[in-house]
Parts: structure tokens; C-alpha cells; sequence
């Protein structure tokens, strides 16, 4: 019987440091990369909230506070374990005991940490500025984390992986065509509807983080340059035009037809608003309204939106805006433009499709396409006809207003 050869694995010494230092250059090859794929974006500033009396700001693992109009370093390592309160004053920003007679301060968190700020928790720095005796509260925070902040926020956690990198790439989108736009204000973005919902770190999921991860960088691309990928909730069978509801014309933001989001909560919706209600949002929103008796549509547009609502009042027939007109009903009640109306005896009943402004992707319409296993791209090619996927130059400086260079 034959014994199998002995088989040392170094063999030799030689075969061991050779070994070796092929190990060693993985490592950091490996290393160079890991911090490669960290680089997070650009930094983005988000509006917290602002006209505010006072703040309260928690940093348990430690902070630094700067005045930004000295550059003086304030306090250095300041570990806050109970909610400071920091309020607004005539002689500048009261920050727990002290006064710091500045108009604007940074709160920045020790080793990479983060600050709580009413109770919500923020990645990146905190910047409080004093003006005409109130307070606001700015994020400046990298976009990667930013986004991980927005998608939970806009999305369900749970929803396909596909919609939710569709989603990924719509929200970075937006956030980076405002940065290209970004003048001389102190925030690129609110933390609301008006831009995209964020919440920070407190809000951040493990689903929708990877969805971030997954899609780093990429943005979607229209004639060379970063495109405003709107959104909203639902669209009711049809997207809406850019141009008939901010004016301005954009070949990927005609609108398109949406056979998905017919099982959505928000495809179909009802409300009801009395007769006297009714009078009183519209005489406090529009003079010489005392009064609404009767309210009938005007023009549709092709998507079967409102372009307008007529109000009847003391006889005589007035013409609003329909995105004024929702304004003033409520935008939460009355869900979208497109709705039919009709008057009970003293009562409106609007039943209507779809919720939100209908520009751009419908979040609803991309749930259903991801459950059918579409590829993001396909989503993003559905809703924004003539765009394609690009990437943020890593290495490439982010200049506020300008355009950002994309690799193909
Ligand atoms: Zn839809």
C-alpha cells in the first residue's frame, strides 16, 4: 500500500514569505477599496427646522461647539447627557448656561458620532443660526447617509428590493439637482414634503440602507447633466406634466400612462367637506369670499387632471388654481387634482384618483412593478422616458451650484 506524498503547504521558506506578502498587498488592496467604497458624496445642508424659540440637544458620546462668525472653539468634548435647551435671544444664542453672542453655531459630534436634536437623531454636524429672534437648525450631512435618512421616510422598508433602489436613485437624484441649483441660502433641502422627508440617523433601516449602498452614487442622467427625478405617491392611472404644474417643460417629465398603481390605498379616494366648512377655509384663504355656494371643475388637462376649479359666491363665478385650490381645501384631504365634484344639499362630495402632485415616478405604480421582479432601471426608464443611470465622480470636487461631474 502506498502512502500519499507528504504535502507541506509552505514547502519553503521562500514559498512562505512569498505567501506572505501577497497576503499583505490583499489587505490593502482590500483596505483601499473599503475606504473607497465609503466615500459617502457630497455634503448636503438640511433644513431642520426653523422660526423656532428654542432647541434641545442631546450628545452623550461628546461634542465640540464652534462659533462660525469667530471661528472660536467654544467647548471642546462637551459630553450633554440630559436635553440642553438652546434658545434664541436679543444678544445672540443662548446654549445652556452660557451665551455665545454669535449668530450662527456648529455642533459637531466626537469620533464620528451623532447629536439629538428635539429628539430625533443626526448624522454629520448641526448648524444653529439666530435670525430676526428665532432659531433654525441646519444638517450638514454627507449624501449617502442623508439618503439612508429619506428612504424609510418615503418608502416602506419592506417593499421590493428592486423599488426600493428605484427610489434610492430617484431620491439622490433630486437631492443632487438641488445642489447644482443651490445659490447663496444656508440649506440645500427641508427635511419635509416640499423636498423629501428625512429623519436622520433615527429613522435609518436595514433594508433601505443597502438599497442606498447598492446604487452609490448613481444618479439619473438627461442630456449630460443630473436630472430632477420628481416623485409622489400615487398617480392615479395617469403621470402628470411638469409643465402644468411648475410651468416649465421637460421631455422626460411629460407624463406617461400607469397601469400599476391600481391596487393602491390612494388610487381611489372620497371626501366630504361641508357646505360651511368650505366657506370658511375659502374666506379666510381668498378676499372678498364670504360664502361658497356651489363648486363645479373647469378644464381638464390629458391627464385627466384639473387645470382649474370654479367657486360660485354672492353670484358670481370665481376661477382658482387647482393646486391653490388644494391648498386651501387641505392637500391631505383633497389627495390630487384629478377629482369630480358634486354638491348633497349642503355638502361637497369630491371623489378623486391618486395622491400627490403626479409628476415624475409614481412610488405605488414602482411597489407594483418591483413585485413583478422589473429591474430599477426599468422602473426609472418607465416613469422617466429618455434619462440613463450614471455615476458621481467619487473623486471629483462638489462645487454648490454648479454641475457635478458624472462618469458614464
Ligand atoms: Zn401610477
Amino acid at each position: 500500500m502506498k502512502y500519499p506524498p507528504k504535502i507541506s503547504v509552505f514547502g519553503s521558506l521562500r514559498t512562505f514569505q512569498t505567501l506572505a506578502v501577497t497576503g499583505l498587498v490583499l489587505i490593502l488592496i482590500a483596505l483601499f477599496f473599503r475606504g473607497f467604497s465609503e466615500q459617502k458624496g457630497p455634503e448636503v445642508r438640511v433644513l431642520l427646522s426653523g422660526d423656532k424659540t428654542e432647541l434641545s440637544v442631546l450628545a452623550p458620546e461628546g461634542c465640540d461647539v464652534y462659533d462660525m462668525e469667530t471661528s472660536e472653539h467654544i467647548k471642546k468634548n462637551l459630553k450633554i447627557l440630559r436635553p440642553l435647551r438652546v434658545a434664541a435671544s436679543a444678544r445672540g444664542i443662548v446654549f445652556g448656561e452660557t451665551l455665545i453672542r454669535s449668530r450662527e453655531i456648529r455642533i459637531v459630534p466626537r469620533g464620528g458620532g451623532a447629536i439629538r436634536l428635539d429628539g430625533k437623531e443626526y448624522r454629520g454636524t448641526i448648524q444653529i443660526y439666530l435670525e430676526r429672534g428665532t432659531l433654525s437648525a441646519v444638517n450638514h450631512v454627507r449624501l449617502e447617509y442623508y439618503l439612508k435618512g429619506v428612504l424609510p421616510r418615503e418608502v416602506n422598508q419592506y417593499w421590493p428590493f428592486e423599488t426600493l433602489k428605484a427610489q434610492a436613485i430617484a431620491s439622490r437624484s433630486f437631492a443632487v439637482y438641488r445642489l447644482t441649483r443651490s445659490g447663496g441660502e444656508e440649506y440645500d433641502l427641508s427635511a419635509d414634503t416640499y423636498s423629501q422627508v428625512y429623519g436622520g440617523k433615527s429613522v435609518e433601516r436595514w433594508r433601505t440602507d443597502r438599497a442606498v449602498e447598492a446604487t452609490r452614487g448613481q444618479v439619473l442622467v438627461y442630456k449630460g447633466r443630473v436630472f430632477p427625478a420628481y416623485f409622489h405617491s400615487c398617480c392615479g392611472g395617469h403621470t402628470e406634466d411638469i409643465e402644468k404644474v411648475w410651468g416649465t417643460r421637460m421631455d422626460p417629465l411629460e407624463g406617461v400612462k400607469c397601469p400599476w398603481c391600481r391596487w393602491s390605498p390612494h388610487f381611489r379616494w372620497q371626501t366630504v367637506i361641508p357646505g360651511e366648512k368650505m366657506s370658511e377655509k375659502m374666506s379666510v384663504a381668498a378676499r372678498g369670499i364670504s360664502r361658497v355656494d356651489d363648486i363645479k371643475a373647469g378644464k381638464r388637462d390629458p391627464s385627466g387632471r384639473l387645470e382649474s376649479v370654479e367657486v360660485l359666491s354672492g353670484g358670481k363665478w370665481l376661477k382658482f388654481n387647482t393646486s391653490d385650490f388644494r391648498k386651501i381645501a387641505g392637500p391631505s384631504v383633497m389627495k390630487s387634482a384629478n377629482f369630480r365634484i358634486k354638491k348633497r344639499r349642503d355638502r361637497f362630495l369630491f371623489s378623486g384618483s391618486g395622491w400627490g402632485h403626479g409628476v415624475g415616478m409614481c412610488q405605488w405604480g414602482a411597489f407594483a412593478q418591483g413585485l413583478v421582479w422589473r429591474r430599477a432601471e426599468s422602473i426609472l426608464r418607465f416613469y422617466y422616458p429618455g434619462t440613463r443611470i450614471g455615476k458621481l465622480r467619487d473623486a471629483g470636487r462638489y462645487d454648490r451650484g454648479k454641475t457635478f461631474a458624472i462618469s458614464e
